[in-house]
């Protein structure tokens, strides 16, 4: 972990007099602004490397996705179970009650299914 130490502006404008550019992010550790400098990014407070994820929102969003993704083929797989499961107790019943029960729950089901799919 990064010690936290004041910023060493004399370094900072050293870096910049040397034609490293400041960049708007700033260091997770130590809150100084990061430097640019032939295409490395660093923080001139740690003297380390920043590691520079620059599309981390999207990166995030791909991953909720997926993992969404996920769930909603295990979701439907389960529901398919249910409806073959419901067709088969259909069969066996008799009684207008029971079918219309049992139809209901295949639709709602159904509703489901259509709507990750
Ligand atoms: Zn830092």
């Amino acid at each position: 972990m990064g010690k936290k130490k004041e910023p060493d502006l004399s370094k900072m404008s050293q870096l910049l007099l040397s034609g490293a550019t400041m960049l708007g992010e700033s260091c997770p550790d130590c809150a100084v602004p990061l430097f640019k400098k032939n295409e490395n990014i660093f923080c001139p407070n740690c003297e380390r490397k920043a590691v520079y994820i620059k599309n981390k929102d999207e990166i995030k969003k791909i991953e909720q996705t997926i993992s969404l993704g996920d769930a909603t083929n295990q979701l439907r797989d389960v529901l398919i179970g249910k409806i073959t499961l419901l067709t088969n107790q259909l069969a066996s019943e008799d009684t207008p009650n029971e079918i219309t029960n049992t139809l209901e729950i295949i639709e709602k089901i159904l509703n489901i299914i259509q709507k990750i799919s």
